[in-house]
């Protein structure tokens, strides 16, 4: 048999989760002159995109236009796209490994990161990745119920960019929400809410906030709320303040700080809602009976260790009435069997991309990892081609050196009879397309981007009939 990655015997690699570092790897190896490769792309859902789709907010329609170069890659001759594939219920792992020369692991981060503090579960209190799929009508999350008509103020907990995420969601107005991609099931829902504050809980300064200048920005541009910040709590303490004006700082940390700062000097307009941004305040327990009436705040104060700001507790206490908690405080990595785990980092075991068989090695031949599975939850949506690129690069070198895996039926068509023997129903790039075709034409009577479906029984269904633009007329 020849060397894989020659036209004789293309080197053929199996993806896991179809999100953008999963698009980036298929194209950085399908693009690469010296191997002829075949890639097949897999998603436990039927529709692609990860994050793109069911995690970016849906007020930010540019940055869901990056779809359009994963569409590039999908039109690529060598590629293709299984959706509705999940592994350890359709495939396992020893299935890949006796028909792929390589797997690369691109799930990310889908479970949320916990607090520990009591009342975290009680009902009322929701990780915002729960939140941030019931909006975006991921199948998961279609039947929460936020128990929105009863809340008057929310708490939301965190100070990255899905805090700002939610947060604005929770403020937008009917019209606003109808423009856009969200779930129609939340529309209703949140236009029904009595939502009049949110409140944004940052455990340390605005210097140290994990947020971007634009989506701070946003909170400050919003139709239908006041931003509103205590100067008090704006006020550096010498160490932040040093650092901020020091060379130091980010640029991003600075426009920050700015941003916040001009916030606190505002008067509020009078507007229907309130978007109440605190810092150096850390949840400390979430009260309530049947479902949460209350939050504990601590007051925190900023000491450097190790070089690093960190939130201490003063000790001082605050109890504000509350009847939604959403704790935004990142997302991490969910193990899948039989592939080495870092659990104190939540992510896959590697180096550089490499998956290593235990802490310090060896690399376990033919397994790859890229995205948050394989460096944690961080960056933007670019971060994750760069990252991809370095994974690739290693594979691409250990497929010049003979290290892969050695499959014993690596033709392609041996997937999908396995995938049919297993009555697995997979959705193709073609079946992908049907959907998404069928979603934007939902969507075009009413101005929208697109209506999506919410039930994986209802994408099937779409998926398997034939595009309307192929009907023959009269048919
Ligand atoms: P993140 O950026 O890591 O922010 C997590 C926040 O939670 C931080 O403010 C962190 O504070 C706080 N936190 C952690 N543990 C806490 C605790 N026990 N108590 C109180 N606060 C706590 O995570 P994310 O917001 O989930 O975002 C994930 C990634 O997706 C980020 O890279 C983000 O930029 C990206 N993203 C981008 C966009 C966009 O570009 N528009 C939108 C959404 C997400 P400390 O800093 O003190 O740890």
């Amino acid at each position: 048999m020849p060397d894989p990655g020659t036209p004789e015997n293309p080197l053929r690699v199996a993806i896991i989760g179809a999100g953008p570092s999963g698009f980036y790897a298929a194209e950085q190896i399908l693009r690469d002159p010296k191997t002829e490769a075949q890639v097949d792309l897999f998603d436990r859902l039927p529709t692609p995109y990860g994050l793109v789709r069911g995690g970016v907010a849906p007020d930010h329609p540019k940055i869901k236009s990056v779809t359009r170069v994963y569409e590039r890659t999908a039109s690529k001759e060598g590629f293709r796209f299984f959706g509705n594939v999940e592994v350890g219920r359709d495939l396992g792992i020893e299935d890949f490994e006796r028909h792929y020369h390589a797997i690369l692991y691109t799930f990310g981060a889908e479970a949320d990161r916990e607090l520990g503090i009591p009342g975290e579960d009680l009902p009322g209190s929701f990780a915002a990745t729960a939140f941030v799929g019931w909006y975006n009508a991921h199948p998961d999350y279609a039947d929460r119920d936020f128990g929105l008509d009863k809340v008057k103020r929310a708490v939301v907990i965190g100070n990255g960019n899905v805090a700002m995420d939610v947060s604005r969601m929770l403020a937008l107005d009917d019209a606003e929400l109808r423009r856009t991609d969200i779930a129609d099931h939340s529309i209703e829902v949140l236009d029904a809410s009595g939502i009049e504050e949110i409140v944004v809980l940052g455990r340390r300064g605005p210097a140290q906030a994990a947020f971007t200048n634009p989506e701070i920005r946003e909170i400050g541009e919003l139709e239908e709320a006041d931003v509103i910040v205590d100067p008090a709590d704006v006020e550096l303490d010498p160490d932040s303040r040093a650092w901020i004006e020091s060379d130091a700082a980010s640029k991003t940390a600075r426009v920050n700080v700015e941003i916040v700062e001009q916030y606190s000097k505002r008067t509020p307009e009078g507007k229907p809602k309130q978007v109440r941004l605190r810092f150096l305040a850390s949840p400390v327990e979430i009260r309530g009976g049947k479902r949460v009436e209350s939050i504990v705040i601590g007051r925190n104060e900023l000491v450097v260790e190790d070089g690093s700001p960190r939130a201490r507790d003063t000790g001082e206490r605050e109890e504000l009435k509350c009847e939604l908690v959403l704790r935004s405080v990142g997302y991490t990595g969910v193990p899948i069997p039989g592939v080495p785990f870092d659990e104190k980092r939540g992510t896959i075991l590697n180096q550089e991309g490499r998956v290593l068989e235990g802490p310090g090695g060896p690399h376990r031949t033919g397994h790859y990892t890229a995205g948050w599975i394989k460096r944690g939850p961080s960056g933007v949506i670019g971060t994750n081609k760069k990252d991809a690129q370095e994974t690739v690069d290693h594979l691409l070198a250990d497929v010049a050196e003979g290290r892969l895996l050695d499959p014993s039926d690596p033709g392609p068509a041996a997937v999908e009879n396995l995938l049919a023997e297993r009555k697995a129903n997979f959705v193709s790039f073609s079946g992908w397309r049907k959907i998404d075709h069928a979603e934007v034409t939902r969507g075009r009577p009413h101005e929208r981007p697109r209506v999506k479906f919410v039930k994986v029984e209802e994408m099937l269904e779409v998926a398997s009939q034939p595009h309307p633009e192929e009907i023959p007329d009269g048919s």
